[in-house]
């Protein structure tokens, strides 16, 4: 069984942001040269994700009005956590939208469905984080 293991590095300008991570997810696979397995792709942070869902914009503003529903950034003083932080509302969005994926692979490609692509969640950015992504097969 071949292993192929690669951190992939990201630096948001902004608190919060979405990026489709696909296209170096593919790379990782091809550098991998395994063609029959599964691939993991995971958020290293406890406030950041990596998720699955379709790379449409308005869908896009959907999550962040929709997470800032449940969790919203301020008050800051709202949340037990916020002591010495003032990442609270992170911590949560990142459990509500998932911390990995796990994709098969079938014939040295990734397994989607229609519309399908990877993305990176961050709630807690201006700063340098890692997504790991292992595979393996053959
Ligand atoms: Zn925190």
């Amino acid at each position: 069984m071949k292993s192929y293991r690669k951190i992939l590095y990201f630096n948001t300008k902004t608190r919060r942001a979405f990026i489709n991570i696909t296209p170096q997810v593919e790379e990782c696979l091809a550098e991998s040269g395994i063609k029959e397995g599964l691939l993991l792709c995971n958020a290293m942070h406890i406030t950041a994700s990596v998720f699955i869902n379709d790379d449409e914009p308005g869908l896009h503003s959907d999550f962040e009005a929709f997470l800032e529903k449940l969790a919203p950034e301020k008050p800051y003083d709202q949340y037990a956590h916020n002591g010495f932080e003032d990442n609270a509302d992170a911590h949560l969005k990142r459990t509500i939208m998932g911390r990995e994926v796990v994709v098969a692979v079938t014939n040295g490609k990734l397994d989607f469905g229609p519309w399908e692509q990877i993305f990176y969640g961050e709630f807690d950015g201006k700063r340098t984080k890692k997504v790991l992504v292992k595979i393996i097969g053959e």
